[in-house]
């Protein structure tokens, strides 16, 4: 008999295996789970080189998976001085003061859209206390950045551009850009004079980065971006990547023929744990930067255009990946985006089912709820943004939407109460990537989402598992313990689905399994 890489003894086993919900032990031949049971079931298992890790009662189960995430653009959208703690005007006028020049410029990262506390983004606001240094901010969200006049000169943008996506260099009366960078073209004018980490240096800082996921117990990741080939194909041969990947690269506005037959093309891609598998679209931005695509304006009178500037494209493309056999995943966060993204899988027909899904979902309609289960789409949320917004409704989010809308935020419950299925994930670098903080607020949302009930214990733990699976189409292949599953596993010195949720937002992780590789080990 051949013998297995590893065997795991003396845990509670969650299977989330309707046939055989709980064991005591699993063994792992090949990357793959060879057998589930009790001690004396993988006893057989055992040859001269297997591993064998006592548990001693920790609780196992399937591999965390983060259904959303960017951990390779994230490295780049997360350089320089992080952001995330000002909270005012004044807080990061401080931070910019002192901040750590690279390569002369000031780069910043996380910024939250209330630092401005409700004033229009714009660079006069902290050009003086640069000291003539090019700057370049990305807020938090990943949709928009302020840059400098210093920086805006260095990449020559001097007025007004425009894209074939819905995004805007923002410009004042006479003309001039405010520094104000609105979407992904416009942010993108300024990639070629920002200066770069060089090869090696995010070589090492992905490695750090999948095995710090790995240690909140991440076996995989939803990779919402094209990532870079290059760097994880090469890190993929040289070494064990700890966390699995899985690429949906971009298809923007104004994509042509070859542009879908190339991203048709890279499907399947891949090498040890990473894989390209479907194509991500954009149907707005977000509801902070006035982006969102909302059926009424916000309170701004913004929210109204969609990303495509003309939706029937986005359905065309959509069609076409479709009818190659191409999963998509939309970001959709206002209502109308939502609606819009459902209405276009409907008109696929029923081979439409289990093979689209919406990201993030932030404010929804009643009536958009059951759809999702009709049309089989599944629901891709991301429950630690709540904490981005209060629940005395002062902060961008709500004070944009409204009282009306912002009680429709995150409708996790709702969600699967109408039968969705309902990944969760966290959209690293948009929010920390810490699996348990994913699991703890699906649990208890905080800021707007607050006053409404979360997901129970076990539906979180799904939204991390076999949610996360279905979303992905892989439902066959992960997010159970059974065998012939692929052997990613999650040991918890807590019960996922039974501890209280911010226990378990601070259990230690005692053991991550990638493919059978021990990733993480902790005490
Ligand atoms: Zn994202």
């Amino acid at each position: 008999m051949p013998t297995p890489g590893l065997i795991l003894t003396g845990a509670k086993v969650r299977t989330l295996d309707p046939a055989r919900p709980y064991a005591t032990a699993v063994a792992v031949r090949d990357g793959v789970i060879a057998a589930v049971g009790d001690e004396s079931d993988v006893r057989d298992w055992r040859g001269p080189g297997t591993e064998v890790v006592a548990l001693e009662g920790a609780h196992l189960v399937p591999g965390l998976v983060d259904a959303h995430s960017h951990p390779v653009w994230g490295l780049d959208m997360a350089t320089g001085v992080d952001l995330s703690g000002v909270t005012d005007l004044a807080g990061l006028r401080a931070a910019l003061a002192t901040a750590e020049r690279i390569d002369g410029w000031v780069i910043g990262h996380a910024l939250d859209h209330n630092a401005f506390e409700g004033r229009p983004v714009h660079r006069t606001l902290i050009e003086d206390v640069l000291a003539g240094a090019p700057a370049f901010l990305r807020l938090y969200d990943g949709h928009s950045a302020l840059a400098t006049g210093a920086a805006l000169a260095a990449a020559d943008v001097t007025g007004p551009r425009s894209f074939a996506q819905r995004s805007e260099v923002v410009c004042d009366a006479e003309g001039r850009p405010t520094g104000h960078l609105v979407e992904h073209a416009a942010m993108d004018l300024l990639a070629p004079v920002l200066p770069r980490p060089s090869y090696a240096a995010r070589r090492a800082r992905l490695v750090e980065l999948l095995s710090a996921m790995a240690a909140t117990g991440l076996t995989g990741a939803h990779v919402m971006d094209a990532g870079d080939a290059e760097l994880v194909g090469s890190v993929a041969r040289e070494t064990v990547l700890p966390v699995r990947l899985r690429f949906a690269p971009w298809c923007m506005p104004g994509v042509d023929e070859a542009g879908l037959a190339e991203l048709i093309a890279l499907q399947g891609r891949g090498g040890r744990h990473w894989q390209v598998g479907g194509v991500k679209f954009f149907m707005d931005g977000t509801v902070e930067g006035g982006t969102a695509w909302l059926e009424h304006a916000d309170c701004h009178g913004q929210g109204t255009e969609a990303f495509w500037p003309d939706p029937e494209a986005y359905a065309a493309a959509v069609r076409h990946l479709h009818t190659a056999g191409v999963r998509t995943a939309t970001h959709a966060i206002g209502d109308a985006a939502v609606r819009h993204a459902l209405d276009v899988v409907a008109a696929l027909g029923p081979t439409g089912r289990d093979r689209h899904r919406i990201e993030h979902i932030e404010t929804a309609p009643d009536d958009l709820l059951p759809r999702f289960a009709e049309l089989g789409v599944a629901a891709s949320m991301q429950p630690p943004h709540t904490a981005y917004t209060r629940a005395d409704g002062t902060d961008e989010w709500s004070r944009r939407l409204g009282t009306t809308r912002a009680a429709h935020a995150w409708r996790l419950r709702d969600l699967r109460d109408a039968g969705a299925t309902v990944a969760l994930g966290s959209d690293w670098p948009i929010a920390h990537y810490d699996a348990r903080a994913v699991l703890a607020t699906a649990r208890a949302p905080r800021g707007a989402a607050s006053a409404r009930a979360g997901l129970t214990g076990l539906e979180a733990l799904e939204g991390c598992t076999s949610h996360a699976a279905r979303a992905a189409g892989e439902a066959e292949v992960t997010g159970r313990i059974a065998v012939g599953y692929r052997a990613d596993l999650t040991a918890l010195s807590l019960d996922p689905v039974e501890a209280p949720a911010d226990e378990l937002a601070e259990a230690p992780v005692r053991l991550t399994t990638t493919g059978g590789h021990v990733v993480h080990r902790g005490d």
